[in-house]
């Protein structure tokens, strides 16, 4: 056994491609997108939307570009954005011409509505000529229609329709010697897009977009993502993320980041491990478990937490984080790093703990990082990333560099 990170299984291989300067597939690490809610016309929401999305943890982030206006947008908002854009397109070959002539840094077509392949020939040659990649996002909703059937033939199931439209369309790019490729095939119901990614993973080498597609509201939204994108990356499949909700899509962007720090596939912030509380406990947990997380996402390093209620269960989770409170009858026991460092009066335990989380904080990443995160919400990871929002995109001929 090892306490290094792992995955459950081996990391597929893929072929790594590039949106911008970000690598997806190959030895990346899994990297988290979403996806804009704004009217792309409107620039200026756009990008600062894209501000926001990229603060809160997105590494790429993808506009929908539904009509000429928002593909006029384009070129301002290219110019502004602090991480890669994709555009998202359907239906209209010429918007992904256009897209492709503003600059953007990523393509999403999908073969449901894009069916002519000359148009599809004409984009791909564009994108090739300008070096981008294109993810063929297959959705469940919206698959090609089924060919005529022989009498008494049955339609095949859904799953083989969805693998099948990415092979038809993954054909007209590989025909054209282009293999910058992502591949996405959604679905709401879990076990058909675990079946389709499945199945996508072992026939081709591209790298693989996991999401559930229109997942939900939060709650229900988030278990669904978690469970289906969880269990693929579990066994290895996966390269970048996106989870759906019907929100304010910065409400995604914390739930990628926690189903990668439950598979130790990545790190950022803090985490929190915390008691659920039950008949033994003596004192008000739930607030101090609360407080807690508050203050040390707030400080946004990636430091683990115990908030625990008794000696039932505290002192071993305790031991196992880097700070830990293990409580008891108007007193607790305060751990670092393994070991008890003092017993404090329940008044004291969140100033106790975040004492001695700086502590962990300032022998990692130096005394200013203990303080000058405090007043930040964004998180840094031990996978070193340039903060987001801070970086200016290179040129393209660097990036693919
Ligand atoms: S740690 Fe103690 S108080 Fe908390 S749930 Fe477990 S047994 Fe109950």
């Amino acid at each position: 056994m090892t306490d290094e990170p792992f995955t459950l299984a081996p990391r597929r291989t893929s072929r790594p491609v590039y949106v911008g300067d970000v690598q997806v597939g190959g030895d990346a690490p899994v990297v988290v997108q979403t996806m804009t809610n704004t009217d792309t016309a409107d620039a200026r929401s756009t990008v600062e939307q894209v501000v926001r999305l990229a603060d809160a943890g997105a590494e790429i982030v993808r506009v929908a570009v539904p009509d000429k206006r928002a593909a006029e947008a384009l070129p301002d908002i290219v110019g502004r954005t602090p991480v890669p854009l994709i555009a998202d397109i359907h239906f209209d070959h010429r918007l992904a011409l256009a897209s492709i002539e503003a600059g953007i840094h990523g393509l999403r077509l999908n073969p449901g509505n894009i069916r002519d392949a000359t148009k599809v020939r004409q984009v791909v040659q564009a994108a090739k000529e300008r070096g981008i990649s294109i993810r063929i996002g297959v959705n469940e909703g919206s698959l090609p229609p089924i060919p005529a059937l022989a009498d008494g033939e049955l339609p095949p199931p859904k799953t083989q329709r969805m693998v099948d439209a990415a092979l038809w369309e993954i054909g007209i790019l590989e025909e054209m010697g282009f293999e910058d490729i992502k591949l996405s095939l959604k679905a709401f119901d879990v076990p058909t897009m675990v079946t389709a990614y499945r199945e996508i993973a072992s026939r081709v080498p591209y790298p693989l977009h996991l999401g559930v597609t229109e997942a939900g509201t939060p709650g229900s939204g988030t278990v669904r993502s978690a469970v289906g994108i969880g269990v693929l990356l579990a066994e290895g499949i996966g390269d970048t993320i996106r989870v759906s909700l019907a929100a304010d899509p910065v409400e995604e962007l914390p739930v990628c980041w926690d189903i990668l720090k439950s598979l130790n596939l990545r790190q950022r912030g803090a985490t929190i491990v915390a008691c659920p509380t039950c008949g033994r406990i003596e004192v008000d947990l739930i607030p101090l478990a609360n407080q807690v997380e508050e203050h040390f996402k707030a400080l946004g390093k990636p430091i683990t937490v115990a908030v625990m209620g008794c000696v039932v269960n505290g002192p071993g989770e305790s031991r196992d984080a880097d700070v830990g409170l293990a409580a008891g009858k108007g007193k607790g026991a305060i751990f670092r790093k393994g070991e008890v460092v003092r017993t404090v009066r329940e008044d004291e335990f969140f100033s106790a703990l975040l004492e001695e989380g700086r502590k962990v904080i300032a022998e990692r990443f130096g005394e200013d990082a203990a303080t000058n995160g405090e007043a930040s919400t964004v998180g840094e990871e031990v996978i070193a990333l340039t903060p987001a929002a801070s970086r200016t995109l290179p040129g393209r001929a660097a990036r693919r560099g």
